[in-house]
């Protein structure tokens, strides 16, 4: 019997386990993927936003805020890259300034530090590439950058350091509510808790509504990306938005902190919680939005595409905490914008009423900190000379694009909740993240994941089971 069993190993479920994984608590996690980031967490701008265009008084303002605040020394624990790097928010039109001014008086409302309108020269001294027809905009100094994946691994690595178990490819199917416990059927078999934190992000609405008669519905809003190549990384500073639609924040043009340069999202509903797709109108739709905000968009820098989906609930709010109607049932639910921003705030938001709950006590020993796989590529030429002469696997260069050596990869399957894929080498190292998106690399790391974990070659797969690459030698086929 667990005392806490998590569902979804998002960047969500990732921060309450790793509050958790603070108390003498048996605590498991449940995750349907291979590895943990391969939904939502994974798919998404990786801003921080600074809170202004959050409802006054809601969770999502409050928990912003306060992941806003947090997120710098949070990051500098977990050895996450975050960048400070201030957001804009744009507005085109004389017609358009009032829309602006409310916002900026949100953003005071909402006690979001240093925001001040800039006019058009003002912002064009910042951003020399913007549009220069720009009328006006606000700077929010505190917005930021953050990784995504990294930011949801190294909580992840952590919670696992200190005993919480991570059950990965184990899809839960149903939870029935017994009468001091809950029973949650998997296809790994049946697991037992005292207290379920429902982090499912897009299904979460499913596993509240197999327990509570509170019914959620959660609506997929798909978000599609343009990602351009590091030599146009530096074509802007600041997360640039323009004035938030109905639908959400609008297209963003932003640099990412492995400083490429970031396009999207669009905004639009979907019936299929599994349509992560790309299309041609989605992506013609980001180009044209971006071409409003900077003077050129550099189409031939662009190096993929991408979407992922927001769990959009029709309350609008973040939906955080026990249940109503089910005791011990909490849920984290309609996780969409700024839930990533939110994360760290999240752990703790739910953390503290859980372990209210359950009376826990903290551990004698636990650890708070900790280390990625290092960056070779950010290393002096000195440092590579000492990393190499202690290591020669340093001295193997696997993606070229990145400069990614095979001691990372080894490292990045060798760690807690290790690479055993393709892509959970491409998060914890950016092998494959380059300008050949993998191209030159995948195979070598097909190789280096089939010999380090000694597994069939035709076993390893780029993200989930299904998607192996090989299905035998050229000649065995022959
Ligand atoms: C296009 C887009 C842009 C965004 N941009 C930003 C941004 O810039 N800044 C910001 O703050 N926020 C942003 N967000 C929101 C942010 O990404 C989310 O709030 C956050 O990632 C949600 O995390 P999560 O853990 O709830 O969900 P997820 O990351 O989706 O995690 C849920 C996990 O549950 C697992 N799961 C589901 N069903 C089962 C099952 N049956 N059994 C076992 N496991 C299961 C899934 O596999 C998944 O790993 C954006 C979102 C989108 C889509």
């Amino acid at each position: 019997m667990f005392d806490v069993l998590i569902i979804g190993g998002g960047v969500i479920g990732c921060s309450v386990a790793k509050y958790l994984s603070e108390y003498q608590l048996k605590i498991g996690l449940l995750e349907k993927a291979s590895d943990v980031c391969e939904l939502t967490s994974k798919a998404n701008s990786g801003i921080v936003h600074s809170g202004i265009d959050a409802h006054p008084g809601s969770l999502k303002a409050t928990l912003n805020l306060q992941g806003n605040q947090m997120m710098e020394s949070f990051c500098k624990e977990l050895d996450v890259p975050f960048i400070r790097n201030g957001s804009l928010i744009l507005c085109f039109e004389e017609s358009d300034y009032p829309d602006l001014l409310r916002l900026y008086d949100q953003g005071v409302k909402n006690e979001v530090p240093g925001i001040k309108i800039l006019n058009q020269e003002e912002l064009l001294q910042l951003e020399p590439n913007l549009n220069p027809h720009v009328y006006a905009g606000i700077l929010a100094p505190s917005g930021g950058i953050v990784d995504p994946f990294k930011l949801t691994l190294m909580q992840a690595e952590v919670a696992s350091t200190n005993g919480v178990s991570f059950f990965l490819q184990t899809t839960v199917f149903y939870i029935q509510k017994k009468q001091d416990y809950f029973q949650v059927e998997t296809s790994k078999g049946v697991f037992q808790a005292k207290l379920i934190v429902n982090a499912a992000g897009i299904y979460a609405d499913e596993f509240n509504n197999q327990v509570s008669n509170h019914i959620l519905k959660i609506i997929p809003r798909k978000g599609e990306y343009c990602l351009f190549d590091k030599q146009v990384g530096s074509l802007v500073k600041h997360t640039i938005f323009q004035l938030p639609t109905p639908l959400g924040k609008g297209v963003v043009v932003t640099p990412t902190t492995d400083g490429n340069l970031l396009l999207g999202p669009t905004a639009y509903d979907i019936l299929d919680k599994e349509d992560i797709s790309t299309t041609v109108e989605g992506l013609k739709f980001v180009v044209e939005k971006g071409k409003k905000t900077i003077k050129e968009v550099p189409m031939s820098f662009v190096i993929t595409a991408f979407a992922g989906l927001r769990a959009t609930e029709a309350n609008g709010d973040f939906i955080l905490g026990e249940s109503q109607d089910v005791p011990n049932f909490f849920n984290a639910a309609g996780m969409e914008s700024p839930g990533l921003s939110a994360a760290p705030a999240i752990g703790v938001y739910l953390g503290n009423q859980i372990t209210t709950k359950l009376r826990a006590k903290k551990k004698d020993h636990f650890v708070t900190r900790n280390k990625s796989v290092v960056d070779f590529d950010k290393l002096s030429l000195t440092e590579k000379a000492r990393y190499i002469e202690n290591d020669h696997d340093f001295g193997q260069i696997v993606c070229r694009c990145e400069l990614v050596t095979l001691a990372q990869i080894k490292e990045a399957i060798h760690r807690p909740l290790g690479a055993t894929t393709i892509d959970g080498i491409k998060r914890r190292t950016r092998a494959g993240s380059g300008r050949c998106q993998g191209g030159f690399c995948s195979p070598r790391i097909l190789d280096i994941l089939s010999k380090e974990l000694h597994k069939d070659p035709k076993e390893i797969a780029k993200s989930s089971e299904q998607s192996t690459y090989l299905v035998g030698l050229d000649k065995e086929l022959l």
